[in-house]
């Protein structure tokens, strides 16, 4: 009796750290890593069941291995099922006895009738599945003791039959409680997962006022200009000179625009293997004019064969938001610097100011919603940078003096060919 206890416990406790800590973060009923680890701790939950039996009686142990088989099936499907199964026969096998070919037959009849359930678990609402969960495996330990009485003969005398029937209440309770637990935890789950998606849709639409604003004012200027032009009395010395504004402009409202978008959509697009240089020179001509404007040089500083797998469009933004700062944070000139090097397995990307730098207070602000210290600042260009760049399993180092200037890194691993 201390014994099953033990056991239908453990089994719980076990199901519980595992809902904890995979249940939210793999779909256990789709991904193939889902069913393999599920897979694996079924198997271990089994075994576990089988070393440590209740009882054990002329090579026959009982235990609780049905509560673990019926959960991963209903919830990771027959291949999962198969899987467990057939680890579990090996190790009955090794355990040896009479048992074994008994286990085998009893498992011909409760495999087919677990699956039987699986379509209907899998469309049932939280309740139902508990339910469910408890009525199958309390099937199953009925199953058990038919096929057993039908194999032991005259086992009515002997002491085995009431570790079978002690067992039926045992696994049904057993059942119940982990099931419910498990379905708990699932709701607490989606109700987190929710809870982000709401948060996210709320600075989304918080965004979208803010980036229509922004995106008004180069309008405006582009469509004065136009009205100039129709007018028909500019030279075109002033036309080339306002073409070069309006174009400007119109960059500007297009940088919003991709900021914006890509934290509206934040998953990777198109991984390929890149050049790194490749992508600071054309992150260096979008700002060309840019700087130019704001009487910035820009110095490049590029090391050789430095590759990555990455998303070209993001990678370009990422750089591109962080220069766009370097630029702005010098506004009585000066020297923009793109260096490239590898060190280790990673790649990094330095974008040297010598603006007016930042105190640690305001380094540690970095990367937060609004977070800007501009007039016209939207306070995203960083968030942005420092999501995407985490996606890519890279981080962003910032080093910055007051009035000295800012040093950004952008670390990322590196391409190394057959990966
Ligand atoms: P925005 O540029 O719209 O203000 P960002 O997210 O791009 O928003 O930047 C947030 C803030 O971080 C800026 O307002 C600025 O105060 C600070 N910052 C970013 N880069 C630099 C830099 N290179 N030098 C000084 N301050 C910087
Ligand atoms: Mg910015």
């Amino acid at each position: 009796m201390k014994e099953l206890m033990n056991q239908m416990f453990s089994i719980i406790l076990r199901f519980i750290l595992y809902e904890i800590f995979w249940s939210d973060k793999i779909n256990i009923t789709e991904s193939k890593k889902g069913k393999a680890i599920t897979a694996l701790f079924g198997s271990l939950s089994i075994i576990l069941c089988m070393s440590f039996p209740f009882a054990s009686s002329s090579g026959f142990i009982y235990d609780l291995r049905y509560i673990p088989l019926v959960l991963i099936t209903l919830y990771a499907g027959y291949e999962v099922c198969l899987l467990v199964s057939l680890i579990m026969f090996g190790y009955r096998y090794i355990i040896g006895g009479d048992g074994f070919y008994l286990s085998v037959i009893i498992m011909i009849f409760v495999i087919p009738f677990i699956l039987f359930w699986v379509p209907r678990f899998r469309t049932c609402n939280p309740k139902k599945r508990v339910m469910m969960g408890v009525l199958v495996s309390f099937g199953v330990a009925v199953i058990d003791l038919i096929v057993s009485i039908a194999w032991i003969p005259d086992l009515f005398g002997k002491e085995i039959i009431s570790y079978i029937l002690l067992s039926i209440p045992f696994v049904t309770i057993g059942m119940a409680i982990t099931i419910s637990l498990i379905e708990r935890i699932k709701q607490n789950n989606a109700i987190q997962q929710q809870l982000r998606e709401a948060e996210k849709l709320k600075v989304v639409s918080q965004l979208a006022s803010s980036i229509a604003h922004e995106v008004r004012n180069p309008l405006t200027v582009v469509r004065g200009f136009i009205q100039l032009f129709i007018e028909g009395n500019t030279t075109p010395d002033k036309r080339q000179q306002y073409s070069k504004i309006m174009l400007e402009e119109l960059e500007r409202a297009q940088f919003i625009i991709d900021d914006y978008l890509s934290f509206a959509r934040p998953e990777i697009g198109r991984i390929e293997v890149i050049d790194v240089n490749s992508i600071v020179s054309n992150a260096t001509n979008i700002m060309s004019s840019y700087a130019t404007a704001n009487g910035v040089d820009i110095v490049q500083n590029l090391d050789e064969n430095l590759y990555l797998q990455a998303d070209k469009r993001k990678l370009t933004q990422v750089i591109v938001n962080i220069a766009k700062n370097a630029v702005e944070a010098m506004p009585h000139s000066g020297t923009l610097e793109f260096r490239t090097e590898t060190r280790n397995d990673e790649i990094l990307i330095h974008i040297i100011d010598e603006g007016i730098g930042m105190s640690q207070e305001q380094i540690e602000r970095l990367g937060f919603p609004f977070y800007s210290t501009k007039d016209k600042g939207t306070g995203l260009g960083m968030m942005v940078s420092f999501q995407i760049v985490r996606m890519m399993n890279g981080r962003i180092q910032v080093q910055s003096e007051l009035g000295k200037g800012t040093q950004f890194s952008i670390l990322l691993p590196r391409w190394k060919e057959g990966t």
